[in-house]
């Protein structure tokens, strides 16, 4: 590892100023993704800035919603009350991650930032647009099981790991940051970008932007959740594909309201607009459920190892519709 130095700020001010002095100042939290990427060398900050001791672990009521702390970690709004209560759709995807140690570490921040895994991106002797831009892509014509189906670049075809982050793109949540030149919210949507001709950026932060706080707005899919992961083992992986489902149905069963987005599948999470369309105002059926998870897959293209995603995945979307249907909630 390069020597580096370290910072440790009690004010959100001064640790925006440190970060935005050095173009390799990296701020650190649970640290469960930036030791591992400097232990192996695919990233060298000049400073770490230590933001452990900043005022943003709170989880309170907010517009009629809640907001997440950006220091909260996993476990805390997993495990919270009013999580469990009106959003048990995150509570599900952040349980799926990773394990329970790392979830007692990481935060709400981190997990936003973390990188991919695509294991040329870990790879030093094997080039990588996102590790050294201009270097090539190791995994487009190499082993790509994990890879992307959708928004890929002929520069990368990594896909975002977050769990978390396939829950929030489903509800809708907005990103809270702060920079030298004040606040700003950023729909969820687009915060984390596709690869384009600059697969070194994940998102759109600015330099010198800091992650305050996650918003959620006020509740709505409170019952009919589910989020399912598959994966090559049961725990501690990451996702081949992952599909956050939840529905608001009426008495009736017909869908008043539907979320659907996925992970494992693209360089961001990739929410199933056009699916959702469809399956409003529908009858909550198996037959229409298939149909949604056909118009989901429409646009999506393979590599030569991930051939077998295109029928994982909407096989998948219709399980996790079929399980939101019921009464799958976390207890
Ligand atoms: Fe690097 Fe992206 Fe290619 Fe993986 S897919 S080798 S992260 S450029």
């Amino acid at each position: 590892m390069n020597p580096f130095s370290y910072a440790r700020p009690t004010e959100t001010g001064t640790a925006i100023k440190t970060q935005a002095k050095e173009s390799q100042a990296f701020f650190l939290a649970g640290g469960t993704n930036l030791i591992d990427l400097m232990k192996m060398g695919v990233v060298n900050p000049s400073t770490l800035i230590d933001i452990n001791r900043l005022p943003l672990k709170g989880i309170e009521p907010h517009a009629g919603g809640l907001r997440l702390g950006a220091l909260a970690t996993n476990s805390e709004v997993a495990d919270h009350p009013a999580v469990l209560k009106d959003y048990p759709l995150l509570s599900l995807a952040f349980n799926a991650g990773a394990s329970p140690q790392l979830r007692n570490m990481a935060t709400v921040g981190g997990n936003l930032m973390q990188r991919t895994r695509c294991s040329y991106f870990f790879d030093l002797t094997m080039p990588c647009n996102k590790r050294e831009p201009g270097s090539g892509c190791g995994a487009i014509d190499g082993i790509n099981r994990m890879h992307a189906l959708f928004g890929a670049s002929d520069k990368c075809i990594a896909v975002n790991p977050s769990d978390m982050s396939v829950a929030l793109a489903a509800l809708d949540a907005t990103v809270r940051v702060r920079g030298g030149a004040g606040e700003r919210a950023i729909p969820f949507h687009e915060f984390h970008r596709l690869p384009g001709d600059q697969p070194e950026l994940d998102n759109t932060l600015r330099k010198g932007e800091l992650i305050t706080a996650v918003d959620l707005p006020p509740a709505v899919f409170t019952k009919n959740v589910y989020y399912l992961k598959v994966r090559d083992r049961t725990s501690y992986a990451f996702a081949l594909v992952s599909v956050a489902a939840a529905l608001d149905l009426d008495a009736a069963g017909r869908i008043r309201d539907v979320r659907l987005a996925m992970g494992g599948v693209a360089h961001k999470p990739w929410r199933l607009y056009k699916a959702e369309d469809f399956l409003k105002h529908k009858a909550a059926t198996a037959e229409n459920f298939r149909a949604a998870a056909a118009i989901a897959m429409e646009g999506a293209k393979a590599y030569r190892y991930n051939q077998f995603k295109l029928r994982l995945a909407p096989n998948t979307i219709l399980e996790a519709l079929t399980k939101a249907a019921g009464t799958n909630t976390p207890s």
